[in-house]
């Protein structure tokens, strides 16, 4: 203790002046308890570098690309769900209207939402006034806690609230083991507005319009469309090199694909995959996909094929013409089954 150290010098230096050797041996065995102020303030500046490197790894920045003017998008990763990459694999991002942003997905772990939430303040000044939920997957939703404070509108189908709240202790139970990272129910955000089939929201100069889709992929689809830029972000409802899975209804998705292809859009932002800018032709792997899995299962059924035997032989001319076949084309197989199963 090097405080009792000095009352100690002190007390032998008034006591017995003849045992100055013994204090100045004393004296600099105390020194050497403390370095000299120099060399004690590197160790300060040291210590502060170090946690202020702490602060900003705690705080990165998600890389993001301006698409069309005010409209940016963080591309996500072709890769399955796990503890490495911690659910950050989707296409997330921002719209900017002159008086505000709207989120567009809030990525795959609360982190990567506060990511997103950084680069938004880099990028302006403008407030987050809406944050956008397109479906229920993990991905799109476990960023929402970066924008709880924010007085940010949460907008959602009006059936995500009701998936968020089945799968929410689910999500929240299994987050650690298959994503490495903690939840709580905090995380888990549902939409204060909700469009049951289409609803305008205005940006300032901006108005997004959101179509609320019947069950497809999942069966809470949102999309958001840009007139000023002509743009849709379809978010899960396209997937491009990733296999498209299927949560919701397959017949269901490929009467939305036949909706949409009708129209024309100048840009299409995927839920998985690279830009679309020659819409509807990039679209068409997925319809091929959907389509073939409808057929084909329809048939086994028809044959009175289990659902053990299709799902290892349906749909096997399309692996290897999509990334992350044999993490997702199973399940697709089963989904579709099951949907199929009572249809006559
Ligand atoms: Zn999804």
């Amino acid at each position: 203790m090097p405080k009792l150290q000095i009352n100690q010098v002190a007390f032998k230096f008034s006591v017995d002046s003849t045992e100055l050797n013994t204090l100045s041996f004393r004296f600099a065995t105390y020194r050497s308890y403390y370095p000299n102020p120099r060399l004690l303030m590197k160790i300060l500046l040291v210590l502060f570098a170090l946690l202020f490197s702490q602060w900003t790894v705690a705080a990165p920045v998600l890389s993001i690309n301006q698409v069309a003017p005010g409209i940016y998008v963080h591309w996500g990763v072709q890769e399955f769900s796990d503890t490495k990459n911690h659910g950050a694999i989707a296409n997330i991002g921002f719209i900017v209207g002159q008086r505000c942003v709207a989120v567009i997905d809030t990525g795959g772990n609360p982190e990567q939402g506060l990511a997103l939430k950084n680069a938004i303040e880099n990028t302006t000044s403008k407030p987050v006034c809406y944050v956008i939920n397109t479906h229920v997957h993990p991905d799109h939703i476990y960023g929402n806690s970066a924008f709880k404070n924010t007085g940010a509108k949460f907008v959602g189908h009006e059936k995500l609230a009701r998936a968020m709240s089945v799968r929410g202790d689910y999500y929240i139970q299994k987050a650690p083991e298959l994503l490495g990272i903690a939840l709580t129910a905090k995380d888990i955000i549902p939409p204060d507005i909700l469009v049951n089939s289409e609803l305008d929201l205005d940006l300032g100069g901006r108005t997004l319009k959101f179509t609320a889709h019947p069950a497809a992929h999942t069966d809470n689809d949102l999309s958001v469309y840009d007139p000023q830029t002509d743009t849709l972000w379809l978010s899960d409802l396209l997937f491009i090199e990733h296999l498209p899975s299927i949560d919701g209804s397959l017949k269901g998705w490929l009467a939305e694909l036949d909706k949409l292809e009708s129209i024309s859009y100048t840009r299409v932002i995927p839920g998985h995959g690279p830009l679309v800018t020659d819409w509807p032709k990039s679209m068409q792997p997925e319809k091929e996909y959907l389509s073939g899995l409808l057929i084909e299962t329809r048939a086994a059924i028809k044959r009175g094929v289990f659902l053990e035997d299709a799902v290892s032989t349906v749909g096997l001319s399309f692996k290897g013409r999509w990334k992350l076949f044999d993490e997702f084309h199973r399940k697709n197989v089963t989904r579709a089954y099951a949907e199929l199963e009572w249809e006559d």
